[in-house]
Order: structure tokens, then C-alpha cells, then sequence
């Protein structure tokens, strides 16, 4: 029975990574274009309290780190200035966004800033306990509140009537997430996957784009790559001390632990001179994309708690 089990989640898998990436195949040259509208998402918090597997934000082995509000609010004011207030959506995410202890503020900038939706996306788990403060800022803001789904147990009910009573907006994504809905995508930390076929395959290129620090991506991964580097490049064996720090030995092979970000994987928002040039940037190849094993995205996996080794993510 188990095994008839696992056959029928490979076949889905199958099936659905083969529809995906016709649809994504297909449509490539249009998702590749320039944008005509804003969105973008940040990071409030580095690090999670749920701490998942193979984290697509590196948040399970991120050290505690929240923004600073002079530096978001800095951030908000420059992307406006240059988009014009306007935004096709805009995600304060993390880590785990609600554990920022100024995150009633940050809603509040953000829509000082902008007309158009504003989102938390949140894994849920701090909801019933977030206090009138920031129910009130969220609806005196406009901001909707995101539930991402994970296999834990979460209150709907109670999170449902809290959203009520303060009248504020909610979504709870995939309430059918289970046990095998999660997702890896693995790195080639040796950089050697081709550049402009990732891009064609990717979900996420020039849509999830990334705020940090005065600087957008056109993904998270190359503003993030510092929490794995850190973490890995301190936390894995290396053979002699003949090996430059970021290197490690696995099975007799050594091989890299460095997902190496540049300047070339994003634009600084200071020096476009407009948002024109901000849209041509972020739909260029960028060579972070190099690290991606896009076609060996695994769809369909187990979820889990993250263990903190250097396979959940290779
Ligand atoms: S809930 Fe899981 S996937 Fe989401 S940021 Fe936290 S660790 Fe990452
Ligand atoms: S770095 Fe990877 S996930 Fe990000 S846009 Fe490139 S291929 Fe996609």
C-alpha cells in the first residue's frame, strides 16, 4: 500500500514538473520582457520560527537579524519616488515577518509610500497572538494578511474571526497543503548550469523580485546567498587548513559551500536614474542564475523541519 502510495505522488510530481515547465517554456519570452509595473518583495526578518527544509530564503540557517525601520522606510520613499506611488504588489515577507517587533510600523511606512496592494505573508503561527496594534495598523493601512499554508497545526477558525473582528483582509493559501507538498530546488554550487535555460524555466525570475538594502533582484536568491554562505562556511568541515574558508570535503570530493552574489545580480535603486532602467536590469540575465538546477526542481517532496545540512539545499 505504501509503496502503491509513493508510485502515485512520483507520478503526479511527474506530471505536474512536465506541465509546468511546457507552461513556463511557452510563455517565456513574455515573462522576460521588461515590466511595465512595479512589485517586489522584503524581508523583514531574516531567521523563522518554523525553520523548514531546504527554506527557499535560506531563513533555517539565518541568523537572528530584523531591518532596521530608518532603512526600509529609506528604501520605500526611493522606490516610490521612482514608480510613482504605483505598485502591482508589494510582499513583506521573511523569515518570519511577525516577529518583528516593529512590524505594525513597517505596514504603516509601507503604505505611506504606496497606493497599490500591500501583503504580510505569513506562516500563520503568531496570528492569534499579535496584539490590537498591529490589527489596527493593518486595517487603518490597507494591508492584507497572506497565510502561507505549512502541514502544522494552525487555529483557521480563531485566525478567521480575528481578521473579522478588526476587519482586516485575509488569504490562507493552500489550505490543502500536506506532508508532500513541499518543494527543493537544488544548487550546482559550482555554477556550471546554463544561464539563459534557467531563466526560461523559472517560476520566479523577474516576478518574485527582492528588495534589500537599496538593492532589487529579480529573485530573492542573490540578496540572500550571504545566510547560506555564512552559515555553511562556518559550519561545515573542511579538510586542511590548507582550503580557503567556503570550501568543504564531501564523500573525497571538496566542493564549494559559496553561493557567490555580485554586483552584476542587482541594481542599486540610488543610482537608476530611472524606474525604465530598473525594468530593463532586472529582465537581463543575471549570472547568479549559473547556481540553479531548475529542470531538478523536486515538487511533491516531504516537508520537514530543517536538520541544517548542506544537503537540503544541493
Ligand atoms: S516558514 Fe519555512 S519556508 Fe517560510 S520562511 Fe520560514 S523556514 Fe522559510
Ligand atoms: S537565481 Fe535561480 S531562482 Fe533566481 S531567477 Fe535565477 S534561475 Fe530563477
Amino acid at each position: 500500500m505504501e509503496q502503491k502510495k509513493r508510485w502515485v505522488v512520483k507520478i503526479r510530481q511527474a506530471l505536474y514538473t512536465s506541465a509546468s515547465f511546457a507552461y513556463l517554456r511557452i510563455t517565456a519570452n513574455q515573462r522576460l520582457k521588461p515590466r511595465k509595473h512595479l512589485r517586489f518583495e522584503t524581508d523583514v526578518v531574516d531567521h523563522c520560527n518554523l525553520n523548514c527544509k531546504s527554506c527557499h530564503h535560506f531563513s533555517s540557517v539565518a541568523d537572528q537579524n530584523f531591518v532596521k525601520t530608518e532603512v526600509f522606510e529609506k528604501d520605500f520613499a526611493r522606490l516610490s519616488l521612482l514608480a510613482g506611488r504605483n505598485n502591482e504588489n508589494i510582499d513583506i515577507m521573511g523569515g518570519e515577518p511577525l516577529l518583528h517587533p516593529e512590524i505594525s510600523t513597517l505596514a504603516e511606512i509601507a503604505r505611506k509610500y504606496f497606493d497599490g496592494p500591500v501583503n504580510i505573508v505569513t506562516n500563520g503561527l503568531l496570528l492569534e497572538k499579535m496584539n490590537e496594534v498591529f490589527w489596527e495598523s493593518c486595517r487603518k493601512n490597507n494591508i492584507r494578511i497572506v497565510v502561507t499554508s505549512y502541514p502544522v497545526k494552525l487555529n483557521v477558525k480563531r485566525i478567521k474571526e480575528l481578521a473579522k473582528k478588526y476587519s482586516v483582509k485575509l488569504k490562507i493559501r493552500s489550505l490543502f497543503m500536506n506532508k508532500h507538498s513541499w518543494c527543493k530546488l537544488p544548487f550546482d554550487l559550482s555554477g556550471k548550469q546554463c544561464i539563459t535555460e534557467n531563466r526560461k524555466l523559472c517560476i520566479t525570475v523577474n516576478k518574485c523580485i527582492f528588495l534589500k538594502d537599496g538593492r532589487l533582484s529579480a529573485c530573492c536568491l542573490p540578496l540572500v546567498a550571504d545566510r547560506f554562505n555564512n552559515y555553511f562556511s562556518k559550519n561545515t568541515e573542511t579538510e586542511t587548513a590548507g582550503f580557503c574558508a567556503g570550501n568543504f570535503t564531501h564523500s573525497g570530493l571538496v566542493a564549494r559551500t559559496t553561493l557567490a552574489a555580485t554586483e552584476d545580480d542587482s541594481i542599486d535603486i540610488y543610482k537608476a536614474k530611472d524606474i525604465g532602467e530598473v525594468y530593463e536590469f532586472l529582465s537581463k540575465p543575471m549570472p547568479f542564475c549559473r547556481y540553479c538546477r531548475i529542470k531538478s526542481w523536486e515538487i511533491g517532496i516531504e516537508w520537514g523541519v530543517s536538520k541544517k545540512e548542506i544537503t537540503e539545499w544541493i
